[in-house]
This record gives structure tokens, sequence and C-alpha cells, in this order.
């Protein structure tokens, strides 16, 4: 009997906001060992689509910590800085279909609505010589989805999120648009990536739905706080990963992601061996961890 399965492709995505904190560390090990256990690929996104946000040489920093814990992908990292053209063809695509519409609502045109655009149009008074923003229209559907270890999940977009934005007034690209067009251009058949974007995986399956793109199986990871049982995030200063001893930091990961720790002399027998027995069941439910 085998539990591989030759077409399965899962990826890790970093922003390049930072170097890789513990969080990402999870995410990065997490999707590797899951897709070396399924016997498929893992590939790598780096999503540097908000240049604003960026911190300068995180994207190089990132490529090479993994390189040193010796998570290889089976291919490039796709950039998302250069797929302008996709994004502007799925928009394209939405505006035909009649699923987006351009906004020019300020934050002071949505306050009486609670900052939640739902009116499937822009209400703004004011169109003249600026550029607007362009919207999903929403629709007041449910959509549910299993998480494979954060069990059924269940969301209305319009209710909790409303018409929310695929294209910037300054032509940023939104994240939501950014990574459905790129899961699917990378065939990406399951995404293993922290529970902070739990939330996000309604807007990103709806967006799948209308654009006709198959949509992925989803693994949430228990989110890593600290003992006040807030976020370790790039945000929140976290330290980056010490790379001083490479085994050191995944065996710390392999803990936080309730694995067994391979004695193993190097790095690439302890991922052999970690990706071999690796399951993630004992972590179903859990929605956070206190770390370390
Ligand atoms: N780039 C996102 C982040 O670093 C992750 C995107 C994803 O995994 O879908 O939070």
């Amino acid at each position: 009997m085998s539990h591989k399965e030759a077409g399965y492709r899962g990826r890790f995505a970093p922003s390049p906001t930072g170097e890789l904190h513990f969080g990402s560390l999870l995410a990065a090990s997490a999707s590797w060992l899951r897709a070396r256990h399924r016997g498929g690929q893992w590939l790598l996104r780096i999503d540097d689509i908000d240049p604003p946000r960026e911190v300068a040489g995180s994207t190089q920093a990132i490529l090479a910590t993994l390189s040193r814990l010796e998570l290889t992908a089976a291919a490039p990292p796709l950039h998302q800085s250069r797929r302008g053209a996709a994004y502007a063809q799925a928009l394209r695509q939405l505006q035909d279909d009649g699923h987006a519409f351009p906004c020019w609502c300020s934050r002071a045109d949505l306050e009486g609505a609670g900052a939640i655009h739902r009116d499937g149009h822009c209400i703004s008074p004011r169109h003249e010589g600026r550029e607007p923003a362009w919207r999903l229209r929403v629709p007041d559907v449910d959509i549910g989805f299993d998480d494979d270890l954060q069990g059924m999940q269940r969301q209305n977009v319009r209710d909790a999120v409303g018409d929310f934005v695929l294209r910037r007034a300054d032509g940023l690209w939104s994240y939501q648009l950014a990574c459905v067009v790129d899961d699917a251009a990378q065939g990406i058949t399951e995404v293993v990536r922290g529970r902070d974007l739990l939330d996000s995986t309604p807007r990103q399956i709806l967006l799948q739905r209308l654009l006709e793109l198959p949509t992925p199986a989803y693994l949430h990871l228990p989110l890593a706080v600290d003992a006040q049982g807030r976020k370790l995030s790039k945000s929140s200063d976290a330290p980056a990963v010490d790379l001083a001893d490479p085994r050191a930091a995944l065996a710390s990961a392999l803990r936080f992601l309730g694995q067994p720790v391979p004695a193993a002399e190097d790095v690439a027998t302890l991922l052999r061996v970690a990706a071999q027995g690796f399951d993630l069941s004992p972590l179903r439910g859990i929605p956070a961890r206190s770390w370390p």
C-alpha cells in the first residue's frame, strides 16, 4: 500500500518583509515535509507585490535560509512582482463576467457601513480625475471548506469582508487575487500555511470559483504565540531563525509540529526520516500553541 501521490504539489509563499522567523519556518518546513511525505513536489513563491512593505535584501536572505535548511524546491521561485500580466488577465475576466466594479470610495465614504463595502457598486459621489480601485462584487453565499487540521469552516464572505479589493487605486494587486492566480499557475494541490490565513481562504475559494480555477486542499497550522498569546511574527519583533545550527532550528519546528525529532547526524538525514513518518494529526483542532 502506498500513500504517495505523484500529482501532489505543495508550496511555501513568503513575503519579503524581513528574514525567516519561527512562524514562517513552521510553514516552510511543514509544507516541505508534507510534500516529501506524499512523494510530491514543493514549490516556492515570493510574494513581492507590495513594494512599500518590502525590506531590501529579504528575498535573498529568505532563499539563503531555506537553502541552509536544505528545504529544496522543485523549480526556481515564482516572483509575484513579475506576474502583473497574469493578474491583469484575471481581473479582465472578472470584469467581463460582471464580477468586478471600479470603486472610488474613500475610508470616509465607507464609515457609515462599518468600513465594509457591500453594495456591489461604488457609492462615492466623487469619481473625477482619479484612478479607481477594483473590487469584487461579492455574492451573498456561504463558502464552506474542510480544513485538514482546523476542520469544517464556513464563511459568508459578503457579511465578513464585503466587496473586497482586487487592485488598489495605486495599482497594487491584492494578495487574494495574486495568490489564487499563482496557486493555479503552479498547479498547487494542497496549501499548507499558518492559521492566520484561515480567514482569507473563503475569499480565495470564491475567486477560484468565479475564475473557474481548481480549489486545492487546505491545511492551516496552529499559530505560534508567545507566553502572552501574541502571534510570533515579523511585526512583533520575533527573532529571525538562528542558523548557527540548522539542525536545531528544524528540530524545534518538528517539536512544535508534534513530530518526533529523529537522531540524525546531518540535516539531510533529519529531513528524510522526518518526512517518512510525517503526520500532523496530533495538531488537529489546535488553533494556537505557545512557543517556546
Ligand atoms: N505571503 C503570505 C505570508 O507571508 C503567505 C501567503 C500564503 O501562504 O498564501 O503571510
